[in-house]
């Protein structure tokens, strides 16, 4: 398929990236999908959704939506590579935006750590504190809602289609 979208312009590189969270964003994303995808692929290039493809590639994105907060040093590292290879960062869901519900450990006190939770603490890489995205990262534009708010979804859309000179009117409505 054409990198270009009907006007001529070169579409938009589009990712989709999923951090600590339950993933209803990214259901909500791919429903909207089977609703839009035949007109949206006139205009979006998915470059990196892994929900979606294997093949996927970070360098070059023009905007990066993130879903989930951060959990680990592992995660911050990925994080900032997004960042890096994207112009425009997008929190996608309260736990992206704010850290909660994903962050909800934060506040547990030592009587809250059962055997159980310390055994994860030990086993696997977590930080000492889940963080929401702009702790690491500048954040352009924030979508809140648990899960995401969709019409405040599709108006980021859309203003990143306007930015990118591929729609002059709303065409997610
Ligand atoms: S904001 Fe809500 S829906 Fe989104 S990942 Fe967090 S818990 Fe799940």
């Amino acid at each position: 398929m054409s990198d270009k979208a009907p006007n001529g312009k070169k579409k938009m590189a589009v990712g989709w990236f999923s951090f600590t969270c339950c993933e209803d964003s990214t259901v909500l994303f791919t429903e909207l999908l089977n609703e839009n995808y035949d007109e949206w692929r006139k205009l979006v290039n998915f470059q990196h959704v892994k929900a979606l493809k294997t093949d996927n590639k970070l360098e070059g994105l023009d905007v990066a939506f993130v879903e989930g907060a951060i959990s680990a040093p592992s995660q911050e590292k990925e994080l900032k590579e997004i960042r890096a290879n994207a112009k425009y960062l997008v929190a996608i869901g309260s736990c992206a935006s704010t850290g909660l519900p994903s962050a909800s450990r934060n506040e547990f006190s030592e009587d809250d750590k059962t055997d159980r939770i310390r055994w994860y603490f030990e086993t696997f890489d977590y930080g000492e504190k889940v963080k929401r995205l702009d702790e690491v990262v500048k954040v352009d534009d924030y979508v809140k809602g648990c899960p995401m708010n969709v019409d405040v979804f599709l108006g980021v859309l859309t203003k990143y289609l306007q930015k990118f000179g591929l729609v002059d009117k709303d065409v997610t409505s």
